[in-house]
């Protein structure tokens, strides 16, 4: 039994552990709050940051402010055979650590937006790659997911 609370910063280093990560830099901090009950675990998170994702509307990197709290539970033992809530995680009865880096790692995606653009700038213009946002208007594609676009993008990509 026992409570303890843990301060530490994400950065590229612990997105570079992930190999197929779509995320490589950023700067969150994350806060964890560990409570060690008698056949559990209660971990209170808390994540205020950045980290660094594609735009959709103009294909540039930007970086994406994240911010929120979760309460994961820590169960010793085996996995229930039907599908559990996702705020619990199973791990085998004799563990005597738990890796919490994969269950920041999935919490910081889930609060990235499922929309990503460059947030607006103090005059309320959108912040995105000006060059781009011109190129885009010109062409006028009907919808961001007509193919004509996709091309765009490799075109833009290879310039840089
Ligand atoms: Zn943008």
């Amino acid at each position: 039994m026992g409570h303890h609370s843990y301060d530490f910063e994400i950065d590229h280093e612990f997105f570079e552990c992930f190999e197929a990560s779509e995320l490589h830099e950023g700067k969150v901090h994350v806060h964890l709050d560990f409570e060690k009950q008698e056949r559990l675990l209660v971990l209170d998170f808390g994540f205020d940051g950045e980290v660094e994702v594609v735009c959709d509307r103009c294909a540039y990197e930007y970086l994406q402010p994240i911010s929120g709290k979760q309460t994961v539970y820590v169960k010793f033992g085996e996995e229930a055979e039907e599908e559990g809530p996702d705020d619990v995680v199973f791990i085998p009865a004799d563990a005597s650590e738990v890796d919490v880096s994969q269950i920041i790692y999935d919490y910081i995606n889930i609060l990235l937006p499922l929309h990503r653009v460059h947030p607006d700038d103090a005059e309320g213009n959108p912040g995105c790659n000006s060059e781009m946002l011109h190129l885009l208007d010109e062409l006028k594609p009907p919808a961001e997911i007509d193919p004509r676009w996709n091309a765009l993008k490799g075109l833009l990509d290879n310039d840089n």
